[in-house]
């Protein structure tokens, strides 16, 4: 029987080793840690639970289709419910909008709260959405790096909407265009953070991404965002994948142009595929020593990283929703730290998820379990701890302020993850969350493909890779390499 080689356990790797044990592959999966599910992972501080990365999830098609591909019913492994609201924006100037679930509702209380017209709500809605049909399927669903990619009809429809694409403006620019009112415009301007980039150079393509949220919707699985994860090994595991824990690869085997298998630290295994959920970076730079690397696409700059402060809250906050949004008073000057200075803002956009207000276990009684995110630069050697302490002070004041509350006194549990923790737990390289960044208009063409193109058998899925980072992107990064790895023979 053909065999995959699967290195690392991220989304990807989980969703690419279903894909190839459907398409009749033997796989085994490999993977550095304990456990399973690289970034989207979950831990218990005393009675609290959180989960480590993602919070906000779109797109459960695409969990649902690797269920129904295998034949198995999906809501017997995992179900959702859709958010409404979607998230409770907060801004300096006392200002509030619940961003509700349909787009009518929304655009009124957008028009209610915060003075802007209704109809310009609906309409850049409408724009999300057109962009997003007009070239989901050639950007995000096949390779780009591939012939065949561009002779569809979907490409011809693409074309088509070319003059809208944004390829000319920034997102910031296309935002201002549409809107006078700047909390509107920064609330659009937020989505340039999903996959890690900066409205301010970001092409306007990017507004893709409210369509995500406010046309096809936002959830919220059962049991929490690592429920994807664990009902995902589930279903690999019925279909047969073997997951080694603690089975870090050290080298890709190479035989002339062929990859032949993979070195760990315990033993040498033969596959006819294998498959990189490993950054692309350190998979060139480490399991690959003797082979040329592509500096150009490795060299692209990288996405932003977070700091992240766990804190277990002993108070009920009933104005806090799952999602909530803390914005800053200047966004220009916010993404300047992050990308220009390479640093964090003294002022802040504060992300707020409480997940204990849909699951009454995750927090003890009349608690809460805080997951509070702050948008920082990847490592590039700062100051990790200094940063670290002053945004701790910096995030209290603000947040103490903005809910009326001396929330210090109120923090009975406490962890933090930071752009550090995340490069050696996952081994992200510069501990960036979504890859390379999109902060130009070429990104998309500039990440890593799904395969190689001078090894034969090697191929790319996960976040740092086409078509990026988020969980959404990289089911689909896995939808494409097992559509481009060949049919097995026995
Ligand atoms: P990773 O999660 O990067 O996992 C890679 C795995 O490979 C790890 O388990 C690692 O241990 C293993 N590995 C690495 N090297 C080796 C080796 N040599 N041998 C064996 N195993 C190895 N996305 C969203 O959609 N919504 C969000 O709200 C969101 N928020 C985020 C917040 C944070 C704090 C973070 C960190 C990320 C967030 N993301 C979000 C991004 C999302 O989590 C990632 O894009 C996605 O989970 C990455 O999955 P992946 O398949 O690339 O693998």
């Amino acid at each position: 029987m053909a065999k995959a080689a699967i290195i690392g356990s991220g989304i990807g790797g989980i969703a690419a080793s279903i894909r190839l044990a459907v398409k009749g592959y033997e796989v085994t999966v490999f993977e550095a840690n304990e456990s399973f599910g690289g970034k989207m992972h979950e831990f218990w501080l005393g009675n609290y639970r959180f989960d480590a990365g993602p919070s906000l999830f779109t797109l459960p098609h695409l969990v649902d289709e690797l269920f129904t591909l295998a034949n198995r019913n999906p809501s017997d492994y995992f179900t959702y419910t859709r958010l409404d609201p979607i998230t409770h924006y907060f801004w300096t100037d006392g200002s509030q909008l619940k961003a509700f679930a349909d787009p009518e509702k929304f655009a009124t209380e957008a028009e209610k709260q915060l003075g802007v017209p209704k109809q310009t709500v609906l309409r850049a809605l409408n724009k999300s959405a057109c962009l997003y049909k007009g070239t989901a399927d050639t950007f995000l669903h096949k390779s780009l790096h591939k012939l065949n990619t561009y002779l569809s009809a979907d490409v011809l429809k693409s074309l088509q909407c070319l003059p809208d694409l944004g390829l000319t403006t920034t997102m910031h620019d296309a935002n201002k265009g549409l809107f006078s009112d700047d909390r509107f415009v920064q609330l659009l301007d937020r989505f340039a953070t999903y996959n890690g980039s900066d409205p301010y150079q970001a092409p306007a393509t990017l507004n893709i991404i409210p369509h995500l949220e406010h046309g096809i919707g936002a959830f919220y699985p059962k049991g929490g965002i690592y429920s994807i994860a664990s009902s995902l090994v589930k279903l690999a595991e019925e279909l047969g994948v073997q997951f080694r824990y603690n089975e870090k690869v050290d080298q890709i085997i190479v035989e002339g142009s062929n990859v032949t298998g993979v070195q760990t630290i315990k033993a040498n295994y033969s596959a006819d595929v294998v498959v990189s959920n490993m950054d692309v970076v350190p998979t060139y730079r480490r399991l690959l020593l003797n082979q040329p690397a592509p500096e150009t696409t490795l060299q692209q700059p990288r996405s932003s990283s977070a700091l992240i402060f766990y804190w277990g809250v002993k108070k009920e906050f009933p104005e806090l929703h799952l999602h909530n949004i803390f914005f800053s008073g200047n966004y220009k000057t916010e993404f300047e730290h992050i990308f220009k200075y390479k640093t964090i803002s003294p002022d802040p956009t504060v992300y707020v998820n409480i997940t204990s207000k849909l699951e009454k276990q995750d927090a003890p009684a009349g608690s809460e379990n805080w997951f509070v995110m702050v948008n920082v630069p990847h490592n590039q050697g700062q100051n990790w701890p200094e940063l670290t302490s002053v945004t701790r002070e910096t995030v209290i004041r603000k947040l103490s302020k903005m809910l009326d509350t001396n929330l210090e006194p109120l923090i009975e549990q406490e962890q933090l993850l930071d752009p550090l923790t995340i490069e050696s737990r996952t081994s992200s390289f510069a501990g960036a969350l979504y890859g390379s960044s999109s902060n130009n208009r070429l990104a998309a063409f500039l990440r890593h493909p799904n395969f190689s193109g001078k090894l034969k058998g090697l191929y790319f899925c996960g976040g740092s890779v086409h078509p990026g980072g988020g969980i959404p992107l990289c089911l689909l990064s896995a939808k494409i390499v097992a559509d481009l790895a060949p049919e097995p023979t026995n």
